[in-house]
């Protein structure tokens, strides 16, 4: 038996820490009225049943306090929820709330494997003055150790102090300029899933910030979230701006894929 735990949606409606356009706080409301409007059915293309299936939880939206940094106000809760061996599909939110939710789950996971997909590295150190933006996010998770390995896919934005970056923290950095569809990757033990919305082409994905063309096709995220050779034991969906979408299509995009994810993260 590898069933007893469960995995829950966890809306994560914050985006103080984006850089650019505000929008992501939007995104958990947005992405759950799809899933529930009867457009598409509960059934994965992994052949799991999401409905009525004891172990799909809805654990409602976190909640932020003036008072506690964004840092406390995350990964409290996602502590709590880990120690009850429900783990977490997080809807943000900008990217920033991928490190305090990594944060929770080191204290899980001793060995962990970071799967990062996205248009940008997020490995800078300070961005505008803010150490926590959307675009910082993996330097804090490299720095304080919360991974054993961050594999990213979808990059097409790297300047030359992200490229430092890539290299002082030993990412594996996969641009899309080398990119070859079918790619696999060989995972020893537990995988997070990071998946930042903009890793995926705006033909596809119009609604986020940071509209960066060249990127994944909706079929190829799909097909490396079936393929992973691993457990699947968290993940995150950021970055879903409601503000730039057009009729609905990154939040039909971002349903999809909370479906395939949980469905993986099930039979993991
Ligand atoms: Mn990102
Ligand atoms: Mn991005």
């Amino acid at each position: 038996m590898k069933s007893e735990f469960s995995v829950g949606l966890l809306g994560v409606p914050f985006d103080d820490n984006a850089s650019f356009e505000k929008g992501p706080a939007l995104a958990p409301d947005l992405i759950r009225q799809v899933l529930t409007s009867g457009s598409l059915n509960s059934a994965t293309e992994l052949n799991v049943e999401l409905k009525n299936n004891p172990r799909w939880l809805d654990l409602g939206d976190l909640s932020f306090s003036k008072e506690n940094h964004f840092i406390e106000d995350i990964a409290q809760p996602s502590i709590d929820f880990l120690s009850k061996n429900i783990r977490l599909l997080s809807l943000g939110g900008d990217h920033s709330v991928s490190h305090p939710l990594l944060k929770a789950y080191r204290e899980f996971f001793p060995k962990l494997n970071i799967l990062h997909i996205d248009a940008h590295s997020d490995l800078y150190d300070s961005f505008k003055g803010n150490r926590y933006a959307n675009a910082c996010p993996f330097a804090r998770v490299m720095e304080e150790g919360l991974c054993d390995r961050l594999v990213q896919i979808g990059i097409r934005t790297l300047n030359e102090h992200q490229r430092k970056q890539v290299e002082k923290f030993g990412v594996e950095c996969h641009e899309m300029k080398d990119w070859l569809t079918g790619t696999l990757f060989d995972f020893e033990g537990p995988v997070y899933l990071s998946l930042d919305i903009d890793g995926i082409d705006p033909a596809f994905a119009p609604g986020v910030s940071h509209r960066e063309p060249g990127g994944l096709t909706s079929r190829e995220v799909i097909n490396i979230i079936h393929q992973i050779n691993a457990p699947l034991v968290g993940a995150d969906i950021v970055e879903f701006n409601p503000h730039k979408d057009i009729d609905n299509i990154t939040s039909q995009l971002a349903a999809k894929l909370v479906k395939e994810i949980a469905g993986k993260m099930l039979l993991s």
